[in-house]
């Protein structure tokens, strides 16, 4: 049969990682200072947009046997090549709900991009996390809420690393729309008087308690890289942030392993190295695309030798760049046989070695290697069968293989077939046909695509169905003369989103409303005008209006799915049909009205855009709650063909609370201990005698030995926060992996018992959610803490537990600077949605 019996359960990550690190920096310390000061900055910079055949190249070094390590996008597949599978997105594994099917899709990534030769992932996408329902990238990640997207995050970084790929979980942080996430990006619209990235201001409680959150979680699951982000944060660039970067990320979450700067996201050379960037790519400056022009490289050797940079700064960037390849059994450092197989610039088989800069012999590019395998595509289908989220279901029509009478079916629908443009434009733009993801760089190429009219035509013609079929959304009467005629229509549309640097009909990457695309609306409301039993297909980056027809008695059947990747018309039709129980929930609430919903910023009224965050813990339906208004679906929301039963909440105290955290013991390791051996410059000049230079490739080579020239003032300062000394002590809320080491404590286990009461087996996700008292602080009324899917045939039950750790019942107080433990009573809600309570009970935490 084709139920998803996948129940797999992983264990939470954590344990006492630190050792584990501990060995990791002594076995890279040993190579890293082996290492000349080029050398380590060869490992720090980008060799430059298409210098090398990934998205990111870094530079090499030979003398050791250490290539240029292979970065590549992305986290629904791997991207810019051929013989891959395309996965749905992170949106759709997040409405799985599934942490076992989450961490397989993982894995099935991470095999898929080492198979190619990549050894740096980038991805998971988990910021944005979704404050903006329009927000462009939102697809990428897995919900809007942060335990969901630590959660899943979390899963997928162990799947892709335990396939010997390093994950780099990305955008630190604020990232949440693609206006004016780069200067010069667009000069349309008079966005060419802007003059920075746009500023995220958030506030200290919403950084903890929902945008920093996930990276705990990815932190603590062993990422080797974070990105940091092309917006500002409260006006500082993101990476050159060292708030963010030194102190929020790698002293109290405890990174070790390197920040990577998103793609231009870089703005100064010094500044971003003493606030913590680890690694810039893809080298070169944002406005001086090819020209081989970087903040770092020579500049960063320079600064170095000129002792502006303490060399220890640049042995801890090269550390961290290489401990991460020891930090885990299934991943080593790449050795010079060990390189990609592909490359990101042509699909031709031969082609020029450097394409961009018109320079190099014609060489071997492609190898055309399937990455594929029966793994990676179970872990798509069941990801795709599990993402689909049914949202209406009166007079229970569907599945369609049961009702009565059924004889002549209608499917139309801009996104029932293929664009006429094909599968694959670039980097996915194309938007007049299914809807297999989002546009941008976590895009990838499908290698064919089941189109949800392919595959409904199939299992109707089985059934002795007719079918007739029409992706026509502008010529309604045709449309509706052929409704006329059906027993059962079914309506499949779409609406996109993207990244920033793609515009697709007026939409910056960003939707400009939350409309469904192709006049989605009239064409349903056209079909249900003529046809008693409509079904609409709803195939979307996000929440959309569904106002105009939800209510209409002729539409009985309403299914909504994030980006699918390449199976998307089969596990729609499997889920029509019957085949296939839904059993995905609504990973972000679906509003009544747009005023709901945090708007995007997309009109410049400042050169310097400022978005103030301020929701500010209050995301989703955390705010919806707050104000109690009635959404059209709630956040955790989802249908199936069977019905559950949830009883017998049980609460056992494991360990006692505290109200504040004890102070941490021990710290992770720093590297800071390479003897200072900065000496004479001329032995970094560049070895014109050894090799030409590529044009426009970027190398850590001096252009001349004079570093001490500097015009005007020399004097310099530190940036705040930054400290060429060692830290020996961690702040309160650090000191672990994570943050504090008691933060992953567990305090309390929740049990309760779920019974398949329906005729149908089926999957129930079981949700836990919080209600915090307000000793201290007011605190949303629910909070999401913990979900566990289960699968029972009829008449089955099963037991779910949950673990509450310390952080799960933690505000974060601005004040001291650290997590509490309010006392007073705490309700816990066994739930199948935020809004429908199953049981309640409380947990008392006295003083
Ligand atoms: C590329 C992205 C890159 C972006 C920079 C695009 O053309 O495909 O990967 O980061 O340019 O804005
Ligand atoms: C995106 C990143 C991506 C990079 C490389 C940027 O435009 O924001 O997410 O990894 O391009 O393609």
């Amino acid at each position: 049969s084709l139920w998803p019996s996948m129940i797999l359960t992983i264990a939470a990550a954590g344990g006492r990682l630190d050792d584990v690190w501990q060995k990791a920096y002594e076995k890279a310390r040993k190579i890293v200072e082996k290492m000349s000061i080029v050398e380590k900055v060869n490992l720090t910079t980008g060799t430059g947009w298409g210098s090398g055949p990934c998205i990111g190249n870094t530079g090499s070094v030979p003398r050791l046997g250490i290539p240029s390590l292979c970065i590549q996008d992305g986290p629904n597949g791997v991207r810019f090549t051929d013989f891959i599978t395309h996965f749905p997105s992170g949106l759709a594994a997040g409405s799985t709900f599934n942490r076992g099917l989450i961490y397989l899709r993982g894995r099935a990534l991470g095999r898929e991009h080492r198979k190619k030769g990549v050894h740096i992932m980038l991805g998971p996408t988990i910021g944005p996390i979704g404050l903006k329902a329009a927000g462009g990238r939102n697809w990428e990640g897995f919900g809007a809420d942060p335990y969901l997207q630590g959660v899943a995050g979390a899963a997928t970084i162990e799947g892709i690393q335990d396939e010997g790929v390093i994950a780099t979980v990305r955008h630190l942080v604020g990232n949440e729309q693609e206006h004016f996430r780069q200067v010069g990006e667009w000069d349309e619209n008079g966005w060419d008087k802007m003059k920075s990235s746009i500023s995220s201001n958030i506030g200290d409680r919403a950084m903890h308690e929902i945008y920093l959150w996930p990276f705990a979680d990815a932190v603590r699951a062993g990422a080797g890289g974070v990105m940091c982000s092309y917006n500002q944060l409260n006006n500082t660039y993101a990476c050159e942030n060292s708030y963010l970067m030194n102190y929020l990320l790698k002293e109290e979450l405890g990174f070790q392993g390197f920040v990577m700067a998103d793609w231009g996201a870089q703005h100064k050379g010094v500044y971003s190295a003493l606030a913590g960037l680890d690694m810039t790519m893809p080298g070169e400056v944002f406005d001086d695309w090819l020209s081989g022009k970087s903040y770092w490289g020579p500049l960063l050797t320079r600064a170095v030798y000129n002792h502006t940079i303490p060399q220890t700064r640049l042995n801890d960037m090269a550390t961290r760049i290489i401990a991460p390849f020891f930090a885990q059994k299934s991943i080593s450092l790449p050795t010079e046989s060990d390189l990609p197989n592909f490359s990101s610039w042509t699909y031709h088989t031969y082609g020029q070695q450097y394409p961009y800069q018109h320079y190099g012999p014609i060489i071997q590019q492609n190898w055309h290697k399937d990455a594929r395998s029966k793994f990676s595509d179970d872990a798509a289908l069941n990801v795709a069968r599990e993402a689909i989220v049914l949202l209406k279901n009166s007079g229970h029509n569907l599945p369609i293989a049961k009702i009565d009478g059924v004889r002549r079916l209608f499917v139309a629908g801009v996104g029932a077939g293929a664009d006429p443009k094909g599968f694959n434009c670039k980097d996915q733009r194309c938007v007049d046909g299914v809807l297999t993801s989002g546009w941008g760089s976590a895009s990838v190429n499908n290698p064919f695509v089941i189109t949800p009219f392919e595959a409904i035509s199939h299992k109707a013609r089985e059934q002795g169905i007719v079918v007739d079929y029409s992706s026509d959304a502008w010529d309604l009467e045709h449309v509706s003369n052929l409704a006329d005629y059906a027993d059962l229509s079914i309506v499949v549309v779409n609406a996109d989103s993207g990244e920033g640097y793609i515009e697709v009909d007026d939409n910056y990457g960003d939707r400009k409303n939350l409309s469904i695309w192709h006049d989605g609306d009239t064409l349903i409301q056209t079909i249900a005008g003529r046809c008693r039993k409509t079904v609409v297909v709803i195939n979307s980056v996000g929440p959309v209006n569904l106002e105009k027809w939800i209510e209409n008695e002729n539409v009985v059947a309403v299914l909504y799915t994030a980006p699918l990747g390449q199976y998307t018309g089969k596990a729609i039709a499997e889920v029509l049909f019957g085949d296939v129980n839904p059993s995905g929930k609504l990973p972000f609430t679906i509003a009544k009205k747009k005023q709901h919903y945090v708007p995007i910023i997309d009109e410049l009224t400042s050169s310097k855009p400022q978005d103030n965050f301020d929701r500010d813990i209050y995301l989703d339906y955390r705010f919806f709650d707050k104000h109690t208004i009635n959404p059209r679906f709630e956040f955790g929301f989802g249908l199936s063909y069977t019905s559950f039963e949830v009883s017998d909440l049980k609460i056992k105290e494991i360990n006692a609370p505290s109200e504040y955290l004890p102070y941490p013991e021990e710290y992770l390791p720093e590297y800071h201990t390479i003897e200072d051996d900065v000496c004479d410059p001329e032995d970094a000049l560049f070895p014109h005698d050894e090799f030409d230079p590529v044009p426009g490739f970027i190398y850590p080579y001096l252009y001349d030995e004079n570093v001490f020239t500097v015009e005007g003032d020399t004097s310099f300062d530190y940036p705040k926060g930054y400290s060429p000394d060692p830290k020996c002590n961690p702040p309160l809320a650090g000191g672990g992996l994570g943050g504090n080491e008691a933060l992953w404590e567990v305090l309390y286990e929740v049990s309760a018992e779920v019974k398949n009461t329906g005729k149908l087996q089926g999957g129930h996700v079981v949700q836990l959610y919080l209600e915090f008292p307000s000793t201290i602080l007011t605190s949303p009324p629910k909070v999401l803490r913990g979900f566990e899917k289960v699968f029972l045939d009829s008449g089955k039950k099963a037991k779910v537990n949950f673990k509450i750790l310390h952080r799960d019942l933690s505000i974060w107080d601005p004040e001291s600077q650290q997590w509490i433990i309010q006392t007073g009573t705490y309700k816990v809600y066994v739930a199948s949605s935020s809004r429908k309570v199953d049981l309640c009970g409380e947990i008392d935490i006295g003083a």
